[in-house]
Parts: structure tokens; C-alpha cells; sequence
């Protein structure tokens, strides 16, 4: 999946920690009936606060969000929950019960024989009823059954539900389901029916599933051998999202048996599920669509279901729909049948093995573009009218989905690949096998608006989807804690896919500039590993962020760095075709390319130390004659000058790349691997300078001795283009970083950008814009000015030589266009004088043409942006917005829109694109992070989050990507302890929010915004 593309390379990253499988012993509370507990006094322990008696031992149990079914259940059986606190419990260690206590005892022996006859009734009671019934036939249960928790949740009807768990019992499996659904688009209620075979793994008595649909009207259940229908009872458990189903028979293992459900639901309106929506055509009709997004947990509120990834089976859909209205689903459409009062059934052919996450189904008014690529039909579909804007999209898949064949040696497995824009769709885009869906401007480019950066976005995320239809949907990870086996996998394959194949896109630029913004967050301590456990949904949801993604892919790119290009190819081919329709799990990766390095090298061993720990190193390096000595540690930013990190055991197996002036690129290309605290390496002759970590393949940031900065500076004075333009911006990237961490004097940094004037690639000056840019805000947003402008005119001086080379044209190649549209986008944000008239003259005869004359696109956001300044300008970019049907247009003049200085237009934008009808909400995101970065909507934008906290949360649920992005594209910029106390007030009221990693990771932002103010602001005032 693609959560969101606005910028999807500034998502915050946050992560649940890792603490949910405690071997820690339960604690139950007996204190509250008196006489079920007459235990002699050495056999309880007591917990002084509360007078709370405490007995261990009675399971494993986690604190999460199931802890209030689990006390009401618990009160049922005489029990109530104690705090949890290991402290606690270790502190009431050696209190015993008082002898005054609240049981008035008769007798010691009276109290024995009560204590022995009470325990061994209430034991024996609970084990028969709550035990699974396998625990008493021959077979028994799966080891998951043993475990089952003693206390049970209760189900919505007020009795006990017979599972406790958040994943499901693995005693049935699902083999295939028939989904027939019938939606009325317009009511947005669906009717359906879902029929369910299944096979028994051990025996057992009741069936659970995953259900969040609303009306179950009948269930009947069948064995294959009496094949009669029988009415069934369930019972529901909202909280978990699960109903069990209990059977009239024994359900023997080896068996199977098929289960029928009827039911009717709501269809959604957030963007999840099988949700719907309307918009207006070019007739300015009304028109109604609907769509899925199942991804990660969403599938049960469709179709109740075995919603969890390593549940794979086949489906069977069939949809009756209205006839002017397509259906499609992952599969090829079998027949097509009218039926009465205008309504046709549609009915699709048998899936291949898949999760239930990858379902899909779509209706609405549709078009499409097809191609045949050696047996499968790939087509683009779009709303009617947009059509013309898909020959791109189609040219693109072609060639990818040729290239994946090759490349992965599988062929792609289905008879057709359909990539469908839908008209409104929070989700970036989703890999439905078989049924790829995008927000319209991942899909669709309109020649006369798609700049440059709009087709290569496009362009990376049909890559990216493709590659899931091999690494997600083919093999799948088994549980969402390795979601980066996916994402990561995925990531890495759209930019390799494309170097290869439109390699003039130069997307490496973008890859590089994604790595430096998530190691900026990886060095958060609320960063996590990323492989990390994750159960309930909100932790799941937290799992969708830029570390699955961007740290997944660098991590790929650095083993693939280190192993060669061909060796990994092979193994990730032979772990393709192992587990092709299976489920995986890290191990399985690193076992087929140890199979493959034939064990000449662990490279379980060495990938684990990036995946299960959090953060990754920094390498000091200092040479001294030919030898380079090199240490590692962590990179932390809290850490405080001169002091050692908290955490001094981590330790990461780093391999060490290198170049020196005594030699090319394509003479180094060895690496050595730095598995211990320190090394020492040997470079052969005496150097002038050395550059380490090879255009940033590995994941780490390098920090050399002073004499070593100054001669790579003095190089980068002397001639830049010894090293290559990844190179000079992985240098600006550290020597910022570790300024903020006081490693170097941030003047030092500035001394490195000094060789600007001579820079020609774009990596490095969007690289040094983006950190010199940052500062400019945090100066501006405390209000020194003065201090801000002095900044810029710096960095304006270093460039405007670059910056008057640019024409307002759409010429030359990707990069250089790239190039021109974030040097004009900077000179004009600045308010550049010359940069501002050239603009505002375009804007004008734009204007006067009612909008029709054509504008280079490339810098056709900043001159939108000079024209929206003037009341006329904002006016008219707004009418424009609601006429035309050029996405790529419509997130221009809305990025406009949002950098007015008028604060009513603002408010009145976010509240807009809330209500969704004008603009639509999942492009609140993208005007919040406008709104935010500039000065009259900076505490506006937070403003309004706090203010509608609530609809947000219900429209756009808590723990998405878009609310990641948007909370913390709404704080960023804070820098005083006056805003950090008002965040986290704020928070601590909303304790669904407050829970989550990424409010933990935008309040670390904000305090180091503070420490960095504060030990640098003097010493910029002093030399700026
Ligand atoms: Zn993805």
C-alpha cells in the first residue's frame, strides 16, 4: 500500500514498543469475595495498596486495550484486575495477609477444609468452562488453544465469548469463499451473502472469525459429509471485531465443512472497507462510486472472514450492480447476467490463493485503456471523462510489469491487471492482486499540467504497486510485524525498477533525499525497530509510516550493495519461487540468501542488527597515515555533546564503503564489514582525503576528524565533481546532522556549502536548501526576522548564479527540470524581486486567457503561488479549482491556495476540505502542511487540528498515515517549551492519541527544536 503521496517522504515514523509478550505471570485479585479465599497465609502474597490479594501464576496476559472486557468477564468469576506493575509486584514480595483480615474463620480447620473443597470447585469449574473442548479429545489442541486465557471477554449478548485473543485460533482454516454482494450506491447499504468452506485443523466445537459487518440475519453451517444445512447460533464480540459460530456437530479435524452467512451493512464513508462517495462529473451531474480498501484490518467489515494474512484461500465475488455502472474485481469477469428492473450480475472467476486484505472490488462509471502483455490484459480505468489522461499510466505498466517478469523469473499469475483512479480515496494507492487502486494523481497525467516530479511520482508508484503483485500478494508476510517485508521490499524495487528502466527520471534523487528524512526520524528515541510486534489495530495502523518503507528499502539497498547485484537477484528470486502463495517471515528472506552466499557469510546475523534494533550507527572515522580507524555507536539526537549514549550496546554489523582522492569510484568497490565497536583499515598509500559510505548505499552517517571535514570541504571548494552528486549530498546530510547533535559547530556545516555557487546536480542543493530552509523557519517562527533574512540572503548569494539560469520553460532533462522548479519555487518564496515579477507576468496572461494558455508546469505551483497573493489572484485559482478535472492541476492551485497571507481563506480552506464536499479530505493533509509552514497559518493550522480533533479522528481514524501526517505536519515548526507543554496538554486529554508512537515522536521534535535553538541561536546571531 501507499498510504498517502502528497509527501509521502515526510511521514513522521512511529512505532508501539515492543513489549507486548512479557513472560511476566498473571495477577488476580481475589480480595473482593471474602470466602473464596481462604488460603493459608504462606500461600498468597500481599499487595499493600488497596489490601488486594494477589495469586500468581494463572497465565500469560497482556496489557492492551482488551483489559476492559477482561475485567468484566473477571468480575463475573468473583475477580477484579490489580495494577500490573512488575514493580509492585516485586515490591509485594514478603507482605502477608494480615490475621484480622476480612474473612471472619471460624477455625483453622473449618478454614483448610473450606480452602480445599472452594479451590477445587472453582479450579474444576473453569477448566470446563472455559478450556476448549480439543483439551479433552485425543488430539488435543494447538499449542495457540493451550494458552487460551482463563479469563474470558464477553461477548455483545452478555455472555462469555468463547476466544480471548486478538488473532484468531488456528484450528480452522478458510479454502475458499463465494461472496455475493448487492450495493445501492445511492442508500449506501449493501446486501450480501457469503458462504465460507473451511477445513478443521484439530477438533474442536466453535468456529471464530473476523466480523465488523452490521446485520448477520442467518447462519447455517454444513458438513461435507451429511450435506445438510443446519441454522446456527453465533455469538459477537465487537471489541475484537470476531463472532464465534457454534456448531451442531464435532468439528473433526482433517474434516471440512462450509459456513453461510447472510447479512446487510452500511457501505462506509471513510475511505475504508467497502466504502462509497459521490462527486460531480464534467456536466456537473451527481455520480456515485465505490470502492475497497482492506489494507490492514478492513476486509471483516465487508464480509465476515479469516481477516488475518496468513489465512489465505480463494474467493469467488459476484456483484449486482445497476446497469449503467462497471464492477470489477481481481479476477477476470466470468459471465454477465441481466436480471430484472435494470440490474445485471456479474460474477468473476475463482481467485488464486491470497490474503483477505487483498480483495477488491470496485463499481461506478468507468472507462478504460487496455494493452495485452504476452496473456494478460493490463488496462487503466478511469471515471469517463478522464480517459485521455491514462496513456501514460498504461505505457508505464507495461513496461514495468515485462520488466518484473524478468527480473523476479515468475510470471505475473492472473489473466488481467487492472489500475483503476478512483475519483476520492484517502489511501495513495493499494495493491489489490489483480485490481490495483489509485488516488487520481498517482494514476492519471494530463500533458498540459503533470510537471516532471508529478510523472515520476506516478510513475514510482505504479513500480512500487506492480512489485507488491510479487512481494506482498505472491509471498506475504505471515503477521503485520514484518509489514517491511512488504513495504520495504516494494520501495526498494520501484527506485531499482526505475533506474533500470527510465532511468532518466534520475528517481535516486528522490531515494536519497526519502533515506535522509527517515534517518532524521530513526534518530528519535521514539523511533522503533523494524520488525516490531504489533496487535491491536492501532498499533497495526502505526506500522503503515516511512520506517517500513524507507528504512526497509535502504536496508535492501545496502545488502545489495554489499552482496552484488547478482547474488541478490538470485536469492530474492529463490525466495520468491520457495514461498510463492505462502507466508513468511523475516527468517525465510535471510534463509534463502544464506542458501545463496552458501553460508560463506550470516547474513541473518548482520540484517538482524538493522532490523530488531531501533536507530542505526554513527561511524567516527580518523586517519592517521594509511590506516583508518573507525568506531560505531549510536546516532541519537537527544544525546548531549561530549556525553556517551544511553545505549551503548548497540551494536550494528556496518559494511564500510569508501573512496579517497588517490582513486575512481569503480576502484573501490569492495566493502568490509565493521561487526565489533572499533576497526582499523588499511588503505594501502598516504590520501588526501576520504569520503566514506559510497554514495550513501549504507545506512549510517559518517563523522571524520576536523583535519578530515577541512580537506573534503577544501576538495569540495577545489573541484565538487570528484565526488559523485549523491556523495556531495550525503555530506551536507551529516555535517547538518551532526551539527544538531553538536558534533561539529554549525558554522562548519555552512563552511561545507560555501562550494554551492559551483554545484550543478539537484541532490545536493535540495539537500542543503531543505536543512538551511528548516532553520530560516525555526528563526522565523520565534520572530527574528532579522536573523532569518540575513540566512537566506546567505544562501540566496551562494545560488543566484544557478537561479539565473533558469527559464520559466518546461526544457531539458527530468533532473534539470526538477532543478528549475525548486530553484525558482526558493527564489520566489523568498521574494526574490526578479523571480517574483517574471512570475506574476505569467500569472497575469494566465489570468487574462480565463486560464486557458498553457504555463510550463514545472514552475507552474510558484507562479500560481506569486499570483494568489493579490485578492483577484486567490479568487480565481479557487473558481479554476472547482472547473477543471486535472488533478495534477487542482493540487497546484491548492498548494496556492494555501500559502495566502489572509487567515479567514485559510481557516476556510481546512474547514472545506473537512466537510469534503468542495475539496475533498483526504487533501487536508497536504493544506495543513502548507498552512503550517508559513507564517500567518503557523499556529493556525495546529489550531484547527485541536479544534476538530474529533471529526478528524471519526472521519480520518486516529492511527492512519494521513493523521500521522497531518498532527505532525501541524507541530513541526514548535520550538518553545510554552508550545511543547500546550502539545502534550492537548494529548494527555485524548487518550486514544496519546498511546501512539507518533505523539511521542512529534512532542521529541518539538524538545529538540528547543535544545537546538538553544545552543545554537547565539552563535548564529554572532557569525550570520
Ligand atoms: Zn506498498
Amino acid at each position: 500500500m501507499e498510504p498517502f503521496t502528497n509527501d509521502r517522504l515526510q511521514l513522521p515514523r512511529n512505532m508501539i514498543e515492543n513489549s507486548m509478550f512479557e513472560e511476566e505471570p498473571d495477577v488476580v485479585d481475589l480480595a473482593k469475595e471474602p470466602c473464596l479465599h481462604p488460603l493459608e497465609p504462606d500461600e498468597v502474597e500481599y499487595e499493600p495498596r488497596g489490601s488486594r490479594l494477589l495469586v500468581r501464576g494463572l497465565g500469560e496476559h497482556e496489557m492492551d486495550e482488551d483489559e476492559e472486557d477482561y475485567e468484566s468477564s473477571a468480575k463475573l468469576l468473583g475477580m477484579s484486575f490489580m495494577n500490573r506493575s512488575s514493580g509492585l509486584r516485586n515490591s509485594a514480595t514478603g507482605y502477608r495477609q494480615s490475621p484480622d483480615g476480612a474473612c471472619s474463620v471460624p477455625s483453622a480447620r473449618t478454614m483448610v477444609v473450606c480452602a480445599f473443597v472452594v479451590v477445587v470447585a472453582v479450579s474444576v469449574i473453569m477448566v470446563i468452562y472455559l478450556l476448549p473442548r480439543c483439551t479433552f479429545t485425543k488430539e488435543g489442541c494447538h499449542k495457540k488453544n493451550q494458552s487460551i486465557e482463563l479469563i474470558q471477554p464477553l461477548a455483545a449478548n452478555g455472555k462469555l465469548f468463547p476466544w480471548t485473543q486478538i488473532r484468531l485460533p488456528t484450528n480452522i482454516v478458510p479454502l475458499r469463499y463465494e461472496l455475493n454482494l448487492h450495493p445501492n450506491l445511492t442508500s449506501m447499504t449493501f446486501r450480501a451473502s457469503v458462504t465460507i468452506s473451511v477445513q478443521a485443523l484439530q477438533d474442536t466445537w466453535n468456529i471464530i472469525l473476523h466480523s465488523a459487518v452490521q446485520n448477520i440475519s442467518r447462519v447455517t453451517f454444513m458438513s461435507a459429509v451429511s450435506s445438510q444445512e443446519k441454522q446456527v447460533e453465533i455469538m459477537q464480540h465487537p471489541r475484537h471485531e470476531q463472532i464465534a459460530i457454534f456448531a451442531p456437530e464435532a468439528l473433526l479435524a482433517g474434516h471440512n465443512y462450509t459456513l453461510k452467512m447472510e447479512y446487510s451493512s452500511n457501505i462506509s464513508s471513510s475511505y475504508r472497507g467497502f466504502y462509497g462517495f459521490s462527486y460531480t462529473d464534467e456536466s456537473n451531474e451527481k455520480k456515485y462510486f465505490a470502492a475497497t480498501q482492506f489494507e490492514p484490518l478492513a476486509a471483516r467489515s465487508a464480509f465476515p472472514c479469516f481477516d488475518e494474512p496468513a489465512f489465505k484461500a480463494t474467493f469467488i465475488i459476484r456483484i449486482i450492480r445497476d446497469e449503467q455502472y462497471t464492477a470489477l474485481s481481481n479476477m477476470p469477469k466470468k459471465s454477465s447476467v441481466p436480471l430484472e428492473d435494470g440490474l445485471v450480475k456479474d460474477e468473476f472467476f475463482e481467485s488464486v490463493k491470497m490474503s483477505t486484505y487483498l480483495v477488491a472490488f470496485i463499481v461506478g462509471e468507468m472507462k478504460n485503456l487496455s494493452q495485452d502483455v504476452n496473456g494478460t490484459l493490463v488496462s487503466i480505468y478511469t471515471v469517463p471523462e478522464k480517459v485521455g489522461q491514462a496513456h501514460h499510466a498504461l505505457e508505464t505498466a507495461v513496461k514495468l510489469l515485462e520488466f518484473y517478469q524478468n527480473y523476479f523469473e515468475i510470471q505475473y499469475p492472473l489473466k488481467k491487471l487492472d489500475l483503476v483512479a478512483i475519483p476520492d480515496s484517502k489511501a495513495g494507492a493499494m495493491e489489490n492482486w489483480g485490481l490495483v487502486t489509485f488516488r487520481e494523481e498517482t494514476l492519471l497525467c494530463d500533458d498540459n499540467t503533470s510537471s516532471v516530479a508529478d510523472r515520476k511520482l506516478m510513475t514510482k508508484i505504479i513500480a512500487h504497486e506492480l512489485a507488491h503483485q510479487w512481494f506482498g500478494n505472491l509471498v506475504t508476510m505471515r503477521w503485520w510485524n514484518d509489514i517491511w517485508l512488504n513495504e520495504g521490499f516494494a520501495t526498494f524495487m520501484e527506485y531499482f525498477s526505475l533506474e533500470k528502466i527510465f532511468k532518466e527520471l534520475s528517481t535516486y534523487e528522490d531515494f536519497l533525499d526519502a533515506q535522509f528524512k527517515i534517518m532524521k526520524k530513526d534518530s528519535l528515541s521514539s523511533s522503533r525497530p523494524l520488525s516490531t510486534s504489533a496487535q491491536t489495530s492501532g498499533q497495526i495502523g502505526e506500522m503503515f509510516n516511512a520506517l517500513s518503507y524507507i528504512k526497509g528499502a535502504s536496508l535492501l539497498l545496502m545488502l545489495k550493495t554489499f552482496l552484488s547485484e547478482d547474488v541478490f537477484q538470485h536469492a530474492i528470486v529463490l525466495y520468491l519461487h520457495n514461498h510463492s502463495y505462502g507466508s513468511i517471515q523475516s527468517d525465510d528472506l535471510w534463509d534463502s540468501f544464506n542458501q545463496v552466499t552458501n553460508q560463506t557469510l550470516d547474513v541473518k546475523k548482520m540484517m538482524e542488527t538493522w532490523t530488531l534494533q531501533k536507530g542505526f550507527p554513527l561511524v567516527t572515522v580518523q586517519r592517521k597515515g594509511k590506516e583508518l580507524f573507525v568506531q560505531q555507536e549510536r546516532f541519537f539526537l537527544n544525546m548531549k555533546p561530549g556525553s556517551q549514549p544511553s545505549d551503548a550496546s548497540y551494536l550494528w554489523h556496518i559494511p564500510l564503503s569508501y573512496v579517497t582522492d588517490r582513486g575512481n569510484y569503480s576502484e573501490y568497490p569492495s566493502v568490509s564489514l565493521l561487526d565489533k565497536k572499533a576497526g582499523v583499515i588499511n588503505l594501502t598509500e598516504e590520501v588526501g582525503w576520504v569520503k566514506v559510505n559510497i554514495n550513501m548505499n549504507g545506512y549510517y552517517i559518517v563523522h571524520y576528524a576536523d583535519d578530515d571535514w577541512e580537506a573534503l570541504i577544501k576538495q569540495l571548494q577545489r573541484n565538487p565533481h570528484v565526488l559523485s552528486d549523491k556523495d556531495r549530498a550525503n555530506l551536507i546530510n551529516n555535517i547538518f546532522e551532526l551539527a544538531g547533535l553538536g558534533k561539529v559547530p554549525l558554522q562548519r556545516a555552512f563552511d561545507l556549502i560555501n562550494y554551492l555557487g559551483n554545484e550543478t546536480h539537484t541532490a545536493p542543493i535540495t539537500e542543503a536548501l531543505f536543512h538551511t530552509g528548516l532553520i530560516y523557519n525555526l528563526l522565523e517562527k520565534l520572530g527574528h526576522m532579522d536573523l532569518a533574512s540575513r540566512l537566506m540572503a546567505r544562501v540566496f548569494k551562494l545560488l543566484q548564479n544557478q537561479i539565473k539560469q533558469q527559464t520559466w520553460t518546461d526544457e531539458g532533462t527530468p533532473s534539470m527540470r526538477e532543478l528549475r522548479s525548486v530553484l525558482l519555487r526558493f527564489a520566489c518564496t523568498y521574494k526574490q524581486e526578479n523571480c517574483c515579477t517574471a512570475a506574476m507576468k505569467l500569472f497575469d496572461d494566465w489570468m487574462a486567457s480565463n486560464g486557458t494558455q498553457s504555463l510550463p508546469t514545472d514552475v507552474m505551483t510558484t507562479v500560481f503561488k506569486v499570483g494568489a497573493k493579490t485578492e483577484k489572484g486567490w479568487s480565481f485559482l479557487l473558481k479554476k479549482y472547482n472547473s477543471i478535472d486535472s488533478e495534477a492541476e487542482k493540487n497546484k492551485i491548492l498548494e496556492a491556495l494555501a500559502t495566502s497571507e489572509d487567515v479567514q481563506k485559510l481557516y476556510w480552506l481546512m474547514k472545506t476540505s473537512l466537510d469534503g464536499d468542495i475539496i475533498e479530505t483526504p487533501k487536508l493533509y497536504f493544506i495543513i502542511r502548507t498552512v503550517g509552514r508559513h507564517f500567518p497559518g503557523h499556529l493556525l493550522a495546529w489550531d484547527f487540528v485541536k479544534e476538530n480533533w474529533n471529526k478528524l479522528v471519526k472521519k480520518l481514524h486516529v492511527q492512519s498515515y494521513i493523521m500521522q501526517s497531518i498532527v505532525a505536519e501541524s507541530t513541526y515548526l514548535f520550538s518553545t517549551k510554552a508550545h511543547l507543554s500546550e502539545v502534550q496538554a492537548f494529548f494527555e486529554n485524548q487518550p486514544e492519541a496519546n498511546e501512539l508512537r507518533y505523539v511521542q515522536e512529534v512532542l521529541e521534535v518539538i524538545q529538540l527544536n528547543i535544545h537546538w535553538m538553544e545552543k545554537n541561536l547565539k552563535s548564529l546571531t554572532w557569525w550570520l
